[in-house]
């Protein structure tokens, strides 16, 4: 029970990655808030948390709306009190060649990594202040927010993003003890992913398996994806620590894909 009584919201809970931290902060002992574009989806994880024992509740959240992103978080504060934690996850893919690449496209991309990571952090960190308990707020970066790939311009330019913001909340927050980290994962089995194997492989000409051998896992230390599991574990793990000691970090979980 690391996490015992800590509220945690949590963006783009529904599914992947978030919402398997949803699922794991609960078993620690969290109090969950599951923020997602897909209520259904946000309700139904609810309600797996809930028939475990845990404590969670959905909350319809778009993270590129300022009403809704202070909204979810208000229904945070008035369910359980105040927040803990923010796990900032909500995020897409989109493929394309810069030369390809639609400016609405670029914007849609920006606007749920970095616009939503800023207006969350903002709501939650207010809370945080007016709590005086400190607070831990976490980015789900990647593996690009260090290095590159051909036909992911946007998503790498805002996961690099993330790290800024990550260091400047990092030196605003410590006076309140609030801690500002950034997770980097390899590439994990989600929806988000098994979507994007088929479209690199009819943009690089490829097929499916030399994607996932060629592409994806090439520079691993052992050809392996990371999990979910892996993933939220590292989450569990920052958000517990103790001290502003470890604060502006970024933490590959990545099988050695990128070594820092
Ligand atoms: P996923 O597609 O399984 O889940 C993403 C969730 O975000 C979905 O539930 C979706 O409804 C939600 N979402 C999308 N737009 C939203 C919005 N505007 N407002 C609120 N919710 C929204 O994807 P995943 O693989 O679990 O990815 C989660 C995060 O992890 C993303 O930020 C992604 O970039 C990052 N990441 C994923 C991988 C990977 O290999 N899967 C690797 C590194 C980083």
């Amino acid at each position: 029970m690391q996490l015992k009584d800590k509220v945690a919201v949590i963006t783009g809970a529904a599914s992947g990655i978030g919402k398997e931290i949803a699922c794991e902060y609960a078993r620690q002992g969290a109090k969950v808030v599951i923020a997602d574009l897909a209520l259904d989806a946000a309700g139904a994880t609810a309600g797996e948390i809930n028939q475990a024992g845990g404590k969670a509740i959905p909350v319809a959240m778009d993270v590129t709306s300022e009403a809704q992103v202070d909204d979810g978080v208000a229904a945070a504060v008035e369910a359980f009190g105040g927040v803990d934690i923010l796990i900032s996850n909500a995020g897409i893919q989109i493929i394309a060649p810069v030369v390809e690449l639609s400016f609405a496209h670029w914007k849609k991309m920006l606007a749920i990594q970095l616009d939503g990571a800023f207006l969350t952090t903002r709501a939650c960190m207010r809370e945080m202040i007016k709590g005086g308990r400190g607070g831990s707020v976490i980015y789900m970066g990647s593996v690009h927010s260090h290095e590159a790939s051909p036909l992911k311009s946007a998503y790498v330019t805002a996961k690099h993003g993330l790290l800024g913001l990550a260091r400047v909340v990092a030196k605003e927050g410590a006076k309140d003890r609030i801690r500002a980290n950034v997770i980097c994962p390899g590439y994990v089995r989600t929806p988000l992913v098994d979507k994007q194997i088929p479209e690199q492989a009819a943009q690089l000409k490829i097929s499916e398996a030399d994607v996932v051998r060629n592409v994806m896992l090439r520079e691993t230390i052992d050809g392996e994806f990371t999990t979910t599991q892996d993933v939220a574990q590292t989450a569990v793990w920052l958000a517990a620590f103790p001290t502003t000691a470890l604060s502006g970090q970024s933490i590959l979980v990545s099988h050695g894909w990128h070594m820092q």
